[in-house]
Formats: structure tokens, sequence, C-alpha cells
């Protein structure tokens, strides 16, 4: 299927999304935690990479919850039809819970504001289903522990207040053996002990990517992968993990240019030889840092080769030398690295950043988006 997201009736460059790689990565991090339910993180577009039809291929490859930051995410996959658990666990101030209750979405809660909040809003003779998160130390959201035992206390007391779970999240996981890993279990203990003390029977969850395959004695009754169901590698340790996402353009011109003349905003690249040039209609505009100029490759042709002088808005020029590409031949700019082409991961090493924030960053609207291997 080809989305709808692109006006472009000719798309000038896509970002492929590998279905049957999420499925795959979903079933391995299911196989991995065999004790515990799997929620897939699908918060931010399923990170860039659509949260429907990733929401679809999570459920298709086990995932009995889905995991969205927003309560507005979660909402979207409701009236999608997806009817799987959903958890969403951080909203503006000012949100309004009443359709989330209304829609069986688990909430997060992080304080005894949000519970009477979220109470107030939950018709009588019902309860509204909610996770009390404790900040065992990361220090965002979550309840401090000194409040916790009055946060458990007013949710066990609150007939409209189901507490379905107590979680948290870690703040080094992709570190295996960092100290604050164990400390944060040990808190994360004692907040259990004071929510079992308090009559409560809470689900316990924790783990995210990262301590999913690192740690499995903190996989508890449910785990909640994100990134590593799309395929990127969160740890220093070798995993069949299949990249998901590929971007990818075509060539629209080919040029021959003499010893130097300059290429690109600028002239920062002069060629030392004749060599014939690759013009990609694909620039920042489109999801190609600029600061990568200088100094990023394309796959082309079989091979890798040098983007010559400055990313354009809408255009960049590839270096091919004395091969003379066609126009229409396929333009790789990251994928699974399993050709040879840069991976999402190098662009993140060389831009100082995470391969999450790559993929992210990678809905724009003149990028048509195509789904492989969809069922549904
Ligand atoms: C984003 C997120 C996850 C998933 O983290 P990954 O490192 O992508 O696996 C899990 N839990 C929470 C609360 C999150 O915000």
């Amino acid at each position: 299927m080809t989305s709808s997201f692109s006006h472009e009736h000719s798309p000038r460059a896509q970002v492929d999304i590998d279905l049957d790689a999420i499925r795959h990565n979903l079933t391995l991090l299911g196989a991995r935690a065999p004790g515990s339910q799997v929620m897939a993180v699908v918060k931010a577009d399923a990170y860039g990479h659509g949260a429907l039809p990733v929401a679809r291929a999570a459920v298709e490859a086990g995932a009995s919850w889905l995991g969205t930051c927003s309560l507005g995410e979660a909402l979207a996959l409701r009236e999608a039809g997806i009817t799987t658990r959903l958890f969403s666990w951080l909203d503006a101030p000012e949100a309004d819970f009443a359709p989330g209750i209304e829609a069986g979405v688990d909430l997060g809660v992080s304080s005894t504001g949000e519970l009477s909040r979220i109470a107030a809003a939950t018709p009588a003779g019902t309860r509204a289903r909610v996770h009390l998160k404790i900040d065992t130390g990361l220090s965002r959201n979550g309840c401090p522990p000194a409040e916790w035992a009055g946060l458990v206390e007013a949710a066990a007391a609150e007939p409209r207040i189901d507490v379905v779970a107590v979680w948290s999240h870690l703040a080094c996981a992709d570190e295996p053996g960092h100290p604050s890993i164990d400390l944060q279990a040990k808190r994360f203990a004692d907040a259990y002990d004071v929510a079992r003390a308090a009559g409560l029977d809470p689900m316990r969850h924790l783990a995210n990517s990262a301590a999913l395959l690192t740690r499995p004695d903190l996989h508890f009754d449910l785990v909640r992968p994100g990134i590593a169901m799309y395929g990127l590698n969160p740890v220093p340790q070798d995993e069949d993990l299949r990249p998901a996402m590929t971007f990818r353009s075509a060539v629209a011109l080919v040029k021959r240019i003499e010893a130097g003349e300059s290429v690109s905003y600028g002239h920062t690249w002069t060629a030392s030889r004749d060599t014939t040039l690759a013009l990609v209609p694909a620039g920042y505009a489109d999801g190609v840092p600029r600061s990568l100029s200088g100094r990023m490759d394309v796959f082309l042709g079989g091979r890798r080769r040098q983007v010559a002088g400055r990313v354009c808005m809408d255009q960049l020029v590839v270096d091919c030398g004395d091969d003379e590409p066609a126009v229409g031949d396929e333009v790789v700019l990251f994928g699974a690295g399993t050709r040879g082409e840069p991976t999402a991961r190098e662009w993140a090493d060389k831009l100082g950043t995470i391969d999450y924030e790559i993929v992210t960053s990678m809905y724009r609207p003149r990028v048509r988006r195509r789904y492989l291997g969809e069922r549904s």
C-alpha cells in the first residue's frame, strides 16, 4: 500500500518501512522475555515509522499491549480500530482524560493531582485503569519516593480508580552494568512493596529495549520495547535485529564536469579530475541533514559514493568518477546496511546523536512512506 501522506504524485524520495522486519524483531524480543507480556512502544508515530501500520504488525507478532506517550496518540489508534490494550503516560497539564477513560486507555499517573483529575473525569460506577509511576532515579516524570506512599494510598482509596500496574523507567539501561540500574531496581522493589502493603496487587513493568535484551531479572509482567522493535540495537552486543526503515531516492540527472569545476552552494568541493556527477532530488527539507555535507556517502550503482559539496534544501550531488549511472537508478541514503549502504546509526554517530533521533525525524510531507509486507 502506498500511504497518502505525500502530496507528491511522483515522489522524489521515499521512506520504506519493512513490516516483516518489525514482526521479526518483535518475535525475537518476545522470545527473549518468555514469561512477560509485550507492550510495543509506538509513540511519536512509531519512532517515525507510522503508528497504525506498525501497531498492526506488532499485534500480529504477539504484542498484547501498545504504548504511546500521549493520550491523543492512543485515541487515534483506538479510532482506527485497534482493540489491543493501550497505555499512554504523558500529556499536557490541561489534557482531558475523559475520552481516554471511555475508550479504555490505561493511563500513567505520576502525582496525586493527576490521580484526582482522572478520578474526576471517570463516570460514577466505572473505574479508570491507571499505572502508578514511581520515579526510581531518572528524575523526569514519575512520583518521587517521598510522595509515593501518599499516591498509593489515595489510589487504593478511590473507588473510581483501578490500579493496574506499578511501573518505572531506567536511565542507563543502554550501558549494561551501570550502577544506576541496580539502584533503580531496588527502589522499584521498595515501591512495589509499599503498593502491596496498601492492599494492591498490581502488575509491574520496567524494561525498555535495552533492559529487555540485557536484564532478564527486570522483565517482570510486561516489557516495553521501542527502538529494538524498529531494528536498531541499543546495546553493545550482537542481536539479530533488522532495521525496518530504508530512505531512498533515484538519480534525476547525470552530467560530466571537468577538473577544477566546483559543486553546490559555497563551492566547498572542487573536482580534482574530470568526473561524472549524479543529481539526487533529496535535500535537508526531505530529511538529509545539511550538517552531513562533506562527510556523507550514498549507495548508488552497487557501491558507496561520496556526496560532493553541500546538501541543499531539495537536492544533493554524488561524485561518481568515471562510472555512468543512469537517470532513475536507485540511491539509498540509509538502510539496513546489509549491502554496505549507510545506516541510521552511521548518520547518528556522525551527527553526535542517537539513531532514535534520525528515524523519528524522517516524517516529511514531501517524502512518500511505503509499507512492505502489509497483511491487513
Ligand atoms: C520510549 C519509552 C520506551 C521504549 O524505550 P526504547 O529505548 O526505545 O526501547 C519504554 N518506556 C517508556 C516509558 C518510554 O518512554
